[in-house]
C-alpha cells in the first residue's frame, strides 16, 4: 500500500513525531487531498498543549490547508477530482441541527475543527468532508493562499459581516502581525479609512505600505485620544488583545462604534457601561468562517491583490517552522510545504 508523511502530536506539550500511514480511501461524504501547502497558525498550539473542547491526541494538526481533490467517497457530487481547494478552521458541519437548517454552519454545535477535532494539512495526505471544502481560484499560488484559510478568512468576513460600518468609515485595525497585516489589506480595498494601530513607531512604513491612511503609535499617546481626533472609530478590528490595548480600545470608538475581537489569545479585560452606553457602543467577536466563505475570501483577495507575507518550510521541518511561529519572530505568516 502507498503511504504517506505526516507530522504528529502525540503528547500535550510534545514535539512532532514523524509517521508513515496508509494513504486512506475517502468514506462516504469525504474527500482525499494531496496536500500542496498548509499554513502554521498560533492556534495550533491548542493541539500541541490538547487544549481546545473535545481535542483528542495523537493528532495531526493544520487548519490552513490548500491541495488538489484526488479521489471522493460515495456521495459526493463535489468537488471533482482534480480541483483546487482549501480546508480551513471549519471542518465540517452536521447539516442537520437548527443552526444547519437556518444555514448558519458556523454556529453548528457538532462542527469540528480542522487539526484539533480531525487530523488537519501537516501532511502529504489529508482526509476531509466535503462540507468544509473551499473553491479556489484555480490559478492560485497555495503557499500564497494558505493564510487565507484562517488569519484572511478571520478579518475578511468579520468585517464583511458588520453592521453600520461602510465604505469610507473608520476602521482601526489594532496589531501589525499576523492577522493585522491582512486586516490592513483586506480593511482598504472594503473601502474603509484605515487606521493601523500599534506599540511602537517601527512599522510606520510597512503599515503604510499595506494600505493604512492613518498610524497611530500608542507609545506616543492613547490610541483612544488619538482616533478620537479622527472622529472615532466605526470599527476596531482586535488581532492582538492585551488587556491595557482593549480596555483603551473600547474609549476609540465612536457613536454606534463596535470592538471586533478576532485574536483569540485574549486577556481579560475590565469594562465600565460607561464606557459603552452613551455612545451605543458594541464588543463583539466573530470566528473564522465556512468553506464558501473562504472561497468570497481567496477571489477578493486575488482580485484585489492582497497578500499574505509568508516564510516557507519544508514539512520535515515542522518543528523549526511551529516554534519559529510561536517565538512571535515570523514576518508574519510561517507556511508548510510537503
Ligand atoms: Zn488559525
Ligand atoms: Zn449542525
Amino acid at each position: 500500500m502507498p503511504t504517506f508523511k505526516c507530522a504528529v502530536i502525540k503528547e500535550a506539550g510534545g514535539k512532532f513525531e514523524f509517521e508513515e500511514r496508509e494513504i486512506p480511501t475517502p468514506a462516504r461524504g469525504e474527500v482525499l487531498l494531496k496536500v500542496k501547502a498548509c499554513g502554521v497558525c498560533h492556534s495550533d498550539k491548542f493541539t500541541v498543549f490538547n487544549a481546545y473542547p473535545g481535542c483528542s491526541l495523537p493528532r495531526v494538526p493544520g487548519h490552513e490547508v490548500i491541495g488538489t481533490v484526488e479521489s471522493v467517497g460515495e456521495g459526493v457530487d463535489w468537488p471533482p477530482t482534480g480541483l483546487l481547494v482549501g480546508v480551513g478552521w471549519h471542518h465540517d458541519h452536521c447539516l442537520f441541527c437548527e443552526a444547519c437548517r437556518r444555514g448558519d454552519f458556523m454556529m453548528c454545535p457538532k462542527s469540528r475543527v480542522s487539526g484539533i477535532h480531525a487530523d488537519g494539512g501537516y501532511a502529504e495526505y489529508m482526509i476531509a468532508p466535503w462540507t468544509g471544502i473551499a473553491e479556489l481560484p484555480q490559478d492560485i499560488d497555495p503557499v500564497a493562499a494558505a493564510p487565507l484559510l484562517c488569519a484572511g478568512i478571520t478579518v475578511f468576513n468579520s468585517m464583511r459581516n458588520q453592521e453600520n460600518v461602510g465604505p469610507g468609515d473608520l476602521v482601526a485595525v489594532q496589531g501589525i502581525g499576523g492577522l493585522g497585516h491582512l486586516g490592513i489589506q483586506f480593511a482598504k480595498k472594503m473601502g474603509f479609512q484605515v487606521a493601523a494601530v500599534s506599540s511602537s513607531g517601527s512599522k510606520k512604513e510597512l503599515a503604510e505600505k499595506l494600505g493604512a491612511d492613518h498610524y497611530i503609535d500608542t507609545s506616543v499617546e492613547p490610541a483612544s485620544a488619538q482616533l478620537q481626533k479622527l472622529g472615532g472609530a466605526k470599527l476596531v478590528l482586535a488581532t492582538a488583545p492585551n488587556a491595557k490595548s482593549m480596555e483603551d480600545l473600547v474609549n476609540a470608538l465612536g457613536s454606534n462604534g463596535r470592538l471586533l475581537i478576532v485574536g483569540a489569545d485574549a486577556d481579560k479585560f475590565s469594562l465600565s457601561p460607561f464606557q459603552v452606553i452613551p455612545n451605543r457602543g458594541h464588543v463583539c467577536g466573530w470566528p473564522s468562517g465556512t468553506g464558501t466563505d473562504c472561497t468570497d475570501c481567496c477571489n477578493f483577495a486575488k482580485n484585489q491583490g492582497i497578500a499574505s507575507m509568508n516564510e516557507v518550510f519544508p514539512l520535515d521541518k515542522a518543528q523549526e517552522a511551529y516554534d519559529y511561529m510561536m517565538s512571535g519572530k515570523a514576518r508574519f505568516r510561517v507556511v508548510l510545504t510537503p
